[in-house]
């Protein structure tokens, strides 16, 4: 349902926008129509799980296959229906979801070589600040900071070619991605 615009008389046609509780906040009446809600349907507690995968590619470019690291983590959550977030946590890497072909894999690392070739690295402004990895900037915003995955009946919703990856694009260090499990 719209939020109702509420004109008031002496307010201007558009007020400034107001934050969201002001028209979803419950009154009295619908404060009484939740609870009434809660005891017909008793509400099961919705679990989470936060947990940090570590990677260490020793190139400055991989793509690894993180699937079933993920599905292990979901297992242990013990969440049966729910959402998996994974993103890396570093801004010069991916998550993403694609199909775990050694043809493909290849493909994408010419692709993204082609649109933002590592060198010359002279030729980006940001390597002006003394780093050269404006390439793997530009590399991890096409493929993506991350995925959310559908959880149904305590495994990962993939389709049957999907595969959850990490892209690393300036690698020879440690990183971080985040797998946040929620559901109940
Ligand atoms: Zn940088």
């Amino acid at each position: 349902m719209r939020c109702p615009d509420a004109v008031r008389p002496g307010t201007p046609r558009n007020p400034p926008e107001r934050p969201w509780t002001e028209c979803s906040r419950p009154g009295a009446g619908g404060l009484l129509e939740l609870a009434k809600a809660r005891s017909a349907f008793p509400i099961t507690p919705v679990k989470s799980q936060t947990d940090y995968l570590w990677f260490d590619v020793p190139k400055r470019r991989g793509y690894l296959r993180i699937t079933d690291q993920v599905e292990t983590l979901v297992a242990r959550s013990g969440v049966q229906e729910g959402l998996c977030l994974v993103n890396a946590m570093h801004i010069t890497a991916s998550v993403y979801i694609n199909d775990a072909e050694d043809g493909l894999l290849h493909d994408y690392d010419v692709w993204l070589e082609q649109l933002a070739p590592h060198a010359p690295t002279d030729q980006y402004h940001h390597n002006r600040t003394g780093e050269d990895n404006a390439d793997a900037h530009l590399k991890r915003q096409i493929m993506g900071r991350e995925v959310v995955v559908a959880i149904t009946k305590g495994k990962l919703d993939l389709g049957p070619w999907e595969q959850i990856f990490y892209g690393e694009f300036d690698g020879r260090r440690r990183k971080r991605v985040l797998v946040k499990i929620i559901g109940e």
